[in-house]
Parts: C-alpha cells; sequence; structure tokens
C-alpha cells in the first residue's frame, strides 16, 4: 500500500470512529435518551464533533494529499477514498474547529427547541435558532462558493452532486406542470375513496408484530438491523452490519407505521447491501440523499402500494386483524393506501401531492438564503405557498412551518433529495421492468428478484458514484422526468378513473 495513503487511511479511520459515536448519541436522543439528557449531551457531542473535525483539518493531512495528487500505485478504490475524502476535506476548511463544535452543540440543542416550540405551536420559540443556522450555513457556503452561483448552490451540493438551482428551477417546473392538472382533477373526486376501515382501532404489539413481519418480507435482515420507535421515522447506521430504523405506531392509523417500515427498510438495504470491500469507509454508506431516498420511495410507493405487492400478503394483514379487515377487498385497501389528500402534512403526504410539498419547501429555503426573505416572514409565505399549491392554509404552525425537523438540525438543501427520489425511481423502476415482469414477480411472492436487482445495480456500489453516474450506468440516461410523469399520471388515472 501507497505509505501517504496508509497514513491518510488512520486518518479517515478515526474520523469514522468519531462520527459513529456522534450518530449513536444522535440515534439514543432519538429513541430512548432521557429528556433531561439533552443539554449535556449536546456539549458532548460538540466535543466530539471538534475532535472530528481536528482528525481532518490538519497540516499532515494536507501534506498527505499534496504528496498522493499523482500517485501512480493506488487501486481505484483508493483513489475514490482520497477524491471523497478531499471533498469532505475542502467543505470542513471552511469552518475551525470551534465554530463547527459551537455549531454542533447549537443544532443538537436546537432540534430540541423545535420539538417544544412545535408542541406549543410557538414560531418564536424556533425563531432564534433558525436565524443562527441560517447565519452559519450562509456564511460557510459563502466560503465555497468557487465558481456556483449562490450560497444555496454549495448547500444543494453537498446533498446532490451537480444538482444546483438551475436544475432543479427546471426539475421542480416540469414536476409542476405535470402534477398540478391531476392533483386539481383528482381534487374534485377525493371523497369517492373510503378508509374509514384503516381508522378503527389496531392494537399496537399486533402492529408491532406484523411491521416486523414486513421488514423481514422484503429482505430487513434482522442480525443487522434493530426497529426502534421514535417520534419521527428515520434510518441510520455505522456499517453494512448495523443498520437501525424507526417507525413510530398509530393506533388508528395503521398504515401509517406499515409504509414509514417499508420506506425505512428501503434506506436500511441499501446500507446493508453495500459491498464489504467499502463498509467502514468514506464509500461505505449510500452515495446521496436523493439516492438514499429513490431507494426508500422504491419500495415504500413503486413497490409498497402496489395490488401486486399486496396480493400475497394481504391476507396476513387480513389474518392479524380480522375484527377490521376481514370483509375489506384487496381492491379496497390497495385503494384505500393510496388515496389521494390535499394535506398539511408532508411526511402523510400521498404520492402524488407530495413533491408539492417539496416545491413549497425547496422555493422558501431558495428565498432565505437569498436573503429574500426574514426569519419572521417564512410562517407567512409558508401559508401563502399552501394555498397557492394544495388549496388550504395551515392554521397553526405546528401544522404549517414547524412540521418538519431538518433546519433545526442544519439540513438547508436536504428537501429536494426527496422529490429527486421519487423521479430517481421512477427511472429505476422502468429500467427493472425491461429485465422482467415487476408486478408478476410480487404477485409470486417473489421479491426477492426486486431486491437482487436493486443489490446488483445500486447498493453494492455504496457511495463510489453520484447520482448522475449512477443513473447513466443503471438506466443509461440522465435524470428524466417523464418517467415519473409518466408513472403517476397512468396510475392516478386508473385509480381515480379520470
Ligand atoms: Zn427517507
Amino acid at each position: 500500500m501507497n505509505k501517504n495513503f496508509e497514513k491518510l487511511k488512520d486518518y479517515m479511520d478515526k474520523g469514522i470512529a468519531l462520527s459513529a459515536a456522534m450518530g449513536l448519541f444522535e440515534w439514543d436522543n432519538e429513541t430512548l435518551a432521557p429528556s433531561a439528557a439533552i443539554e449535556n449531551t449536546s456539549k458532548i457531542m460538540g466535543i466530539l464533533a471538534k475532535e472530528n473535525h481536528e482528525a481532518l483539518i490538519n497540516d499532515e493531512v494536507r501534506e498527505l494529499f499534496a504528496g498522493l495528487e499523482n500517485a501512480e500505485d493506488l487501486t481505484e478504490t483508493e483513489k475514490l477514498i482520497v477524491k471523497k475524502m478531499q471533498k469532505e476535506f475542502k467543505k470542513l476548511s471552511a469552518v475551525t474547529a470551534k465554530e463547527y463544535k459551537d455549531y454542533n452543540e447549537l443544532t443538537a440543542k436546537s432540534a430540541n427547541a423545535w420539538a417544544t416550540a412545535k408542541e406549543n405551536n410557538d414560531f418564536s420559540g424556533f425563531a432564534p435558532y433558525l436565524e443562527k443556522i441560517i447565519a452559519f450555513n450562509k456564511k460557510t457556503a459563502k466560503n465555497r462558493v468557487e465558481d456556483r452561483t449562490s450560497p444555496y448552490d454549495v448547500l444543494l451540493e453537498d446533498f446532490e452532486e451537480g444538482f444546483t438551482t438551475e436544475v432543479l428551477d427546471k426539475f421542480f417546473g416540469e414536476l409542476k406542470e405535470g402534477i398540478l392538472p391531476l392533483a386539481d382533477k383528482i381534487k374534485e373526486k377525493e371523497d369517492t375513496v373510503r378508509a374509514d376501515f384503516l381508522r378503527k382501532s389496531y392494537d399496537i404489539e399486533k402492529q408491532k408484530e406484523f411491521n416486523r413481519f414486513i421488514a423481514e418480507y422484503i429482505g430487513f435482515d434482522f442480525n443487522k438491523g434493530v426497529i426502534a420507535e421514535s417520534e419521527h421515522p428515520f434510518t441510520t447506521g455505522w456499517h453494512n452490519n448495523d443498520v437501525r430504523i424507526t417507525t413510530h405506531y398509530y393506533e388508528n392509523m395503521p398504515e401509517s407505521a406499515i409504509f414509514s417500515t417499508i420506506h425505512e427498510s428501503g434506506h436500511a438495504l441499501y446500507e446493508m447491501n453495500v459491498a464489504d470491500k467499502y463498509t467502514l469507509s468514506v464509500l461505505g454508506g449510500g452515495t446521496s440523499m436523493g439516492v438514499h431516498e429513490s431507494q426508500s420511495r422504491f419500495m415504500e410507493n413503486f413497490i409498497g402500494r402496489s395490488k401486486a405487492f399486496w396480493e400475497p400478503v394481504y391476507p396476513k394483514l387480513q389474518e392479524y386483524f380480522p375484527e377490521n379487515l376481514k370483509d375489506i377487498s384487496l381492491d379496497d385497501f390497495v385503494k384505500a393506501v393510496n388515496r389521494v389528500e390535499h394535506g398539511f402534512i408532508r411526511t402523510e403526504a400521498d404520492e402524488l401531492t407530495y413533491s408539492l410539498h417539496i416545491i413549497i419547501r425547496y422555493e422558501i429555503e431558495k428565498q432565505f438564503m437569498e436573503g429574500e426573505l426574514d426569519i419572521n416572514e417564512i410562517p407567512r409565505e409558508w401559508n401563502k405557498k399552501y394555498r397557492e399549491y394544495l388549496g388550504i392554509t395551515p392554521e397553526n404552525v405546528s401544522e404549517g412551518v414547524l412540521q418538519d425537523i431538518h433546519w433545526s438540525q442544519g439540513s438547508i438543501g436536504y428537501f429536494p433529495s426527496y422529490a429527486l427520489g421519487n423521479a430517481f425511481a421512477a427511472q429505476f423502476y422502468h429500467k427493472m421492468n425491461e429485465a422482467f415482469d415487476v408486478d408478476e414477480a410480487l404477485r409470486a411472492g417473489n421479491i426477492g428478484r426486486v431486491t437482487t436487482w436493486l443489490r446488483e445495480n445500486i447498493h453494492q456500489y455504496g457511495a463510489t458514484k453520484n447520482a448522475t453516474e449512477l443513473l447513466r450506468d443503471v438506466t443509461g440516461e440522465e435524470l428524466n422526468t417523464k418517467y415519473y410523469i409518466d408513472y403517476l399520471t397512468k396510475k392516478y388515472t386508473k385509480l381515480y378513473d379520470l
């Protein structure tokens, strides 16, 4: 092994260990930690973040990069590791260790302040935190603008390489054109789909059993993963043998946990299936948030909400809850879990209106990052856009601007990943159907064909290819919104008899 690379690898290993420690605290905060812990835990996390910063940003690492510049004895994987580390080095160099420590302490506390503000329906309790978070991101992104047009582009590219406002404006424009007319047409027919049977009482213990079954059914490996509970479902993990997901159970909304579990299992499969040679390195996780969402949304929507998927599985659900479902046909169940509702809450949104929720967040982020929107004006702007795109006005900030955790964690520029994930997923779905009949495999209970295809084409590569490279390798083309719009049009025209 190249001597410089060997030394660089030590720094990488240390960074990965420190990130894992921070990730464990984050996991713990959301699942088991007592509420009084946060004040001191955020200090610990600040210190770990500072250590993590110093493990990468120092003179020796800088020299190692210089020494590796024209090295000819690196393997392909080693070259990719150096490239990825250099990117991270550039990003972290924009802040000092002290700033980084303070910022991590701030975001750990801010997530808590956000939760309290949401509970109290009081934007002003969160506004001072948001103000600091936005200011920090603006300042550090400004240091990294280089040849990009704005600080917001820098943040967007942290989540999805190459997807700047120029690309995203076009992308969201196409989504609007495809989705809005469909959503408008369905709005008049929203009441025609019954879902009353999903609002009955579903025993939580039985729900847990069923969710465990469904996770296992789609390939979640309980030797390598666990399912816990949290307010908002999420996935995290440290290597391909330790992936954690959470879900949230509601007694009168069983589909919420079911589709969260399928969604997070989609994320988990991606992490579990990264090749051993990449795990525990900077290439060892999913390549980007957009591609990650493409995997979770693929499992949740393209697979999990299809009639073919439920054909072998629905009788099992009926067995668990005969009192509520024995007289409900498969068709009625599938219709109910696909019904469109113009609602306030992104995480509860149907597949069709989901991207409208994202467009709103994208437009607002763009405005406040470009200095066109003061913090205190955000709630008003939020409501205005909900009226414009969904025809409804949130009655309070809990259901409005405070519903998402992202900004409190410092994730600005993250939201577009969800919409991109939908579009990537549609492209993968189209390609998969060229390889074999997906519905036929699902009807036969052979979901292994789907997950094998995903592992072979996407998962195993971890972070060695960015989204555009992956799309090109798997589908032969770059992002093309047409597949997603076609899929939605076909699906909802049939479902609502348009
Ligand atoms: Zn997700």
